[in-house]
C-alpha cells in the first residue's frame, strides 16, 4: 500500500480524498493554487504545495507543477478527482514515464473513452447498445445533411472532443441545421481547440441512467448498479438518485451486466461509469467517464461501499473487494448539488460566507470544503457543497431531503438551495416522472409566472 498520496485537486472532492486516506493510514500532499492559500484541504492534508497562480491553467491543470510537487514530497501516488487532469491522458502518460501511480485507469483507457467517436465504437464493438448517429466524425455540411435525412430529425450534433455539456446543438428541422452544424462546430474549438462533430439522433424524452463499473485491471469487473441523473439545467446534472425510480432489479442487472463484461473485456482498472440515455425501455450508450463523478455517494450510500479506498486498493495492486454477488442495492439515496450562484439566473455568486451550518442526523451527508469565514474564489466552479441522503425507500428519502436542507445554513452568498425546497413540492419530482428535458421546461415555466 502506499504510504503518500498527493490529491491534484481542491474542494469537496479532495478532503474526499484526504478522508479516504485518513481512514487507510496513508499521509496526504494537497497542491493549491494561491488563491487557495486558505483552502480546507490545504488545513485538513498532512502537507501542502502551493502550485501555482489562481488560473487553472497555471495551477492545478499545471503538469509540470503537479508532478514537481509529487516529486519534491515524495508522494508515491496521485488522486485526480474530478474534473481537471483526472481523464488526461497525457498527464497519465507523463506520470507513467515518471514511475508515479495514477490512481484510475491507463492513459489508453482514457483517451479511447475521451474521443466520444472512439469509444462508441469501442462500446458498439463490446456489445453495449449506441446512440444510432453517424459513423464517426462529419467534416461537412453537406454530408451532415445527407445523414441526418437518413435517420430523420431532430439531430443533435456533438463535439467529438466533448464534455460539460458544450459543443451540442440540436437540429429540429432540415432548417435548422446549417445553424447547429457551424454553432456546434465553434463552440467544440473554442472550448476544446478540436472542431471535429458527430451527429446522433436526438431522443425526445430520454431519462440519463449511468451505471458504476468498478474493474481489477486483471479481466475482473463488477457494476454498482446505476444512478438516474436526468434532473439537469444546460446539460448539466442537478439532483441525482440511487436507484433510479423507473428501472426495476432485472433491467439492472442485464444493463449492468452488459457494462461490466464490456470493461472487463478491455482489462479496465479502477472506477468509471458509463453513460445511456433510456428511452421506451432502451438503452443507448452516450460516453464513458473514465474518473470517480461528482455523484458517487449515492451509489456509496446505496450499496454501503467506499469507491475511494477501492480505487485506492486496486491502483496499489491489491486485490478488487467487490465481487458482484455481495453488491445489492439497500434503500433509496438522493444528491442535490449546492452551488454558490444566485438564483433566477444561476450567476455565479462568489463572496465571502459569514455563517455556515452543516445538515446532519441519520442518513444524511454533506460533502463540502467550505467554512464559516471563507471566501469562495471566482476562479473555480461554483459547487460548495452536495447533500445526500440515504433512507430505506424513495419516499422518506425525500422527506430526508427536505428536513436536511431546512437545517442548512449558508450566509454571505447565494445558493441554489432554494431551487431544491421548490422541486420537492412538484408532483413530478415527488413521483419521479421527469425526463432530462423536465427541468429547463419548468424553469421556463417559473420565470415566465414572475
Ligand atoms: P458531455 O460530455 O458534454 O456531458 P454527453 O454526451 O454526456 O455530453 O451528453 C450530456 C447531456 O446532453 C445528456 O445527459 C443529455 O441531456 C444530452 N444529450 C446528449 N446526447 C443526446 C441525444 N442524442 N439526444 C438527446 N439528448 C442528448
Amino acid at each position: 500500500m502506499f504510504s503518500k498520496i498527493l490529491i491534484a485537486n481542491r474542494g469537496e472532492i479532495a478532503l474526499r480524498v484526504i478522508r479516504a486516506c485518513r481512514e487507510m493510514g496513508i499521509s496526504t500532499v494537497a497542491v493549491h493554487s494561491t488563491a487557495d492559500a486558505d483552502a480546507m484541504h490545504v488545513r485538513l492534508a498532512d502537507e501542502s504545495v502551493c502550485i501555482g497562480p489562481p488560473a487553472g491553467v497555471q495551477s492545478y491543470l499545471n503538469v509540470a507543477n503537479v508532478i514537481s510537487a509529487c516529486e519534491v514530497t515524495g508522494a508515491e501516488a496521485i488522486h485526480p478527482g474530478y474534473g481537471f487532469l483526472s481523464e488526461n491522458a497525457a498527464f497519465v502518460q507523463a506520470l507513467e514515464d515518471h514511475g508515479i501511480t495514477f490512481i484510475g485507469p491507463t492513459s489508453e483507457h482514457i483517451s479511447t473513452m475521451g474521443d466520444k467517436i472512439t469509444a462508441k465504437d469501442t462500446m458498439k464493438k463490446l456489445g453495449v447498445p449506441c446512440v444510432p448517429g453517424s459513423d464517426g466524425g462529419v467534416p461537412t455540411v453537406e454530408e451532415a445533411r445527407v445523414i441526418a435525412a437518413d435517420m430523420g430529425y431532430p439531430v443533435i450534433i456533438k463535439a467529438t472532443a466533448g464534455g460539460g455539456g458544450r459543443g451540442m446543438k440540436l437540429a429540429r428541422t432540415a432548417d435548422d441545421l446549417d445553424a447547429a452544424f457551424s454553432g456546434a462546430r465553434t463552440e467544440a474549438k473554442a472550448a476544446f481547440g478540436n472542431d471535429e462533430v458527430y451527429i446522433e439522433k436526438y431522443l425526445e424524452k430520454p431519462r440519463h441512467i449511468e451505471v458504476q463499473v468498478f474493474g481489477d485491471g486483471k479481466g475482473r469487473a463488477v457494476h454498482l448498479g446505476e444512478r438516474d441523473c436526468s434532473l439537469q439545467r444546460r446539460h448539466q446534472k442537478v439532483l441525482e438518485e440511487a436507484p433510479s425510480p423507473v428501472i426495476d432489479a432485472e433491467t439492472r442487472a442485464r444493463i449492468g451486466k452488459t457494462c461490466a463484461d464490456a470493461v472487463a473485456k478491455i482489462n479496465y482498472i479502477g472506477a468509471g461509469t458509463i453513460e445511456f440515455l433510456f428511452e421506451d425501455n432502451e438503452f443507448y450508450f452516450i460516453e464513458m467517464n473514465t474518473r470517480l463523478q461528482v455523484e458517487h455517494p449515492v451509489t456509496e450510500a446505496v450499496f454501503d461501499v467506499d469507491l475511494v479506498q477501492e480505487q485506492i486498493r486496486v491502483a496499489a495492486g491489491e486485490e478488487m473487494q467487490f465481487h458482484q454477488e455481495d453488491l445489492t442495492p439497500n434503500g433509496h439515496s438522493i444528491e442535490v448539488r449546492i452551488n454558490a450562484e444566485k438564483l433566477p439566473e444561476f450567476r455565479p455568486s462568489p463572496g465571502t460566507i459569514t455563517a455556515y451550518h452543516a445538515p446532519g442526523g441519520l442518513g444524511v451527508r454533506m460533502d463540502s470544503a467550505i467554512y464559516q469565514g471563507y471566501r469562495i474564489p471566482p476562479y473555480y466552479d461554483s459547487l460548495i457543497g452536495k447533500l445526500i441522503v440515504h433512507a430505506e425507500t424513495r419516499e422518506t428519502a425525500l422527506a430526508r431531503l427536505s428536513r436536511a436542507l431546512s437545517e442548512l445554513i449558508v450566509d454571505g452568498v447565494d445558493t441554489t438551495t432554494p431551487l431544491f425546497e421548490a422541486l420537492l413540492e412538484e408532483p413530478d419530482i415527488q413521483t419521479g416522472n421527469y425526463t432530462i428535458h423536465w427541468l429547463e421546461r419548468w424553469l421556463e415555466g417559473q420565470t415566465a409566472g414572475d
